[in-house]
């Protein structure tokens, strides 16, 4: 779990979705939650310093858990399909976060791996049990949400679901902004954009289906 902590960790880095020490990543096993330590230089992080808690939010091993741990452990009470966490602050999905409440069905992928649409939460103070109960609300059974004046959190059956679902969400957030700034625009209807949704969850998904 550590090392996939890490990987995680240098993805989100070399993918230029975080700068500093904001973000975040966690992974679920079993009772407990693997998380990043609160405000560690990514370049610095090593495996012994990765925090280990259980459900109640307890210390077992590592250093202080990342600050947004009760937006983590509220998603994984309210989703049993998700076991991987990320959050990052990436430049066009913040962006959206201060000049929109959600983008709408716009492609194909993002549709398929996020869910008809990308909620923005309320906004709230980071770390606040009100910030992790906005985004369980915005978040619903997507697989996105955008925090109000903040960043973005993606979730995952595994950690690689969760990482992919934050660069389609980046790139997507990318073409909405285009789109915004040319003026018109075509979006998928609701309606397909549920079909194609199912489609992902109930069968595109081949290597989750087979270790499912
Ligand atoms: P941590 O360094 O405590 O994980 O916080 C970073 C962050 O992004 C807060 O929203
Ligand atoms: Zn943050």
């Amino acid at each position: 779990m550590k090392e996939e902590i890490l990987r995680a960790v240098r993805f989100i880095v070399e993918n230029g979705l975080v700068k500093g020490t904001w973000g975040n990543v966690s992974i679920r096993d079993k009772d407990y939650v693997y998380i990043t330590p609160s405000g560690i230089p990514y370049d610095k992080l090593k495996e012994e310093m990765i925090s280990v808690v259980d459900f109640n939010g307890r210390l077992i091993d590592g250093l202080k858990p990342s600050s947004e741990l009760p937006t983590h452990l509220e998603i994984y009470k309210n989703r049993k399909d998700v076991n991987a966490i990320v959050h990052t602050h990436p430049v066009f999905s913040t962006t959206v976060s201060v000049v929109s409440s959600e983008i709408p069905p716009l492609i194909e992928d993002a549709v398929m791996i996020l869910g008809p649409e990308i909620k923005v939460s309320e906004y709230a103070l980071p770390g606040s049990i009100e910030l992790a109960k906005n985004v369980v609300d915005a978040l619903s059974d997507n697989n996105a949400v955008i925090l109000k004046n903040h960043g973005l959190i993606t979730v995952g059956f595994d950690i690689d679901e969760a990482l992919t679902a934050s660069l389609v969400c980046e790139k997507t957030a990318e073409i909405y902004l285009y789109t915004l700034n040319i003026g018109n625009f075509s979006t998928i209807s609701y309606e397909d954009a549920v079909i194609l949704r199912n489609k992902y969850l109930n069968g595109y998904r081949q290597i989750k289906k087979d270790i499912g």
